[in-house]
């Protein structure tokens, strides 16, 4: 999937973990390594490209920047923790796409599979369904910021 669906269920995994361990350390560890092994899951899911290089880069930086603005106004920690799940449920395509280079220039970074297989996808989807995997992503980081704001209410009252 693009990296705006794996950043959201990333968010999505820290979120849970802090939810579930009450505890900033154990967020980091048991969420962090939930999130990096659910990209391999959800990679079985194959989206389709985007129609043009513009408009990637909008939704793929729109979906981001929604999360930081949220998290930005829960608060430091929240932001850390939005910022690493994203982070941890991509590093496998940080890793084996070079940090994207590989799409732009594959002789020079060639595409290694570390953490990816040759046949991964069993799921390839349409383009409005990667679209609307898009829009699922921009609710879901909503609704962590939802519940992670009842959370934050409930400790502080
Ligand atoms: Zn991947």
């Amino acid at each position: 999937m693009h990296a705006s669906t794996h950043g959201a269920i990333g968010i999505a995994i820290i979120t849970a973990s802090y939810i579930i361990t009450k505890s900033e350390k154990k967020t980091f560890i048991i969420g962090g390594i939930l999130a990096f092994a659910s990209h391999y899951i959800l990679d079985f899911i194959g989206e389709s490209p985007y129609k043009t290089m513009q408009e990637m880069l909008f939704i793929e930086v729109a979906v981001y920047l929604w999360s930081l603005v949220l998290m930005f106004i829960l608060g430091l920690k929240y932001l850390k923790f939005s910022v690493f799940g994203f982070f941890m449920a991509n590093l496998m395509d940080y890793i084996d796409k070079k940090m994207y280079f590989s799409i732009f220039l594959p002789k020079e970074y060639p595409f290694t599979y570390y953490f990816h297989s040759k046949n991964q996808v069993l799921f390839p989807i349409s383009y409005q369904k990667t679209i609307i995997a898009a829009i699922v992503s921009v609710i879901l980081i909503g609704a962590c910021f939802l519940i992670l704001k009842n959370s934050k209410m409930r400790l502080e009252s």
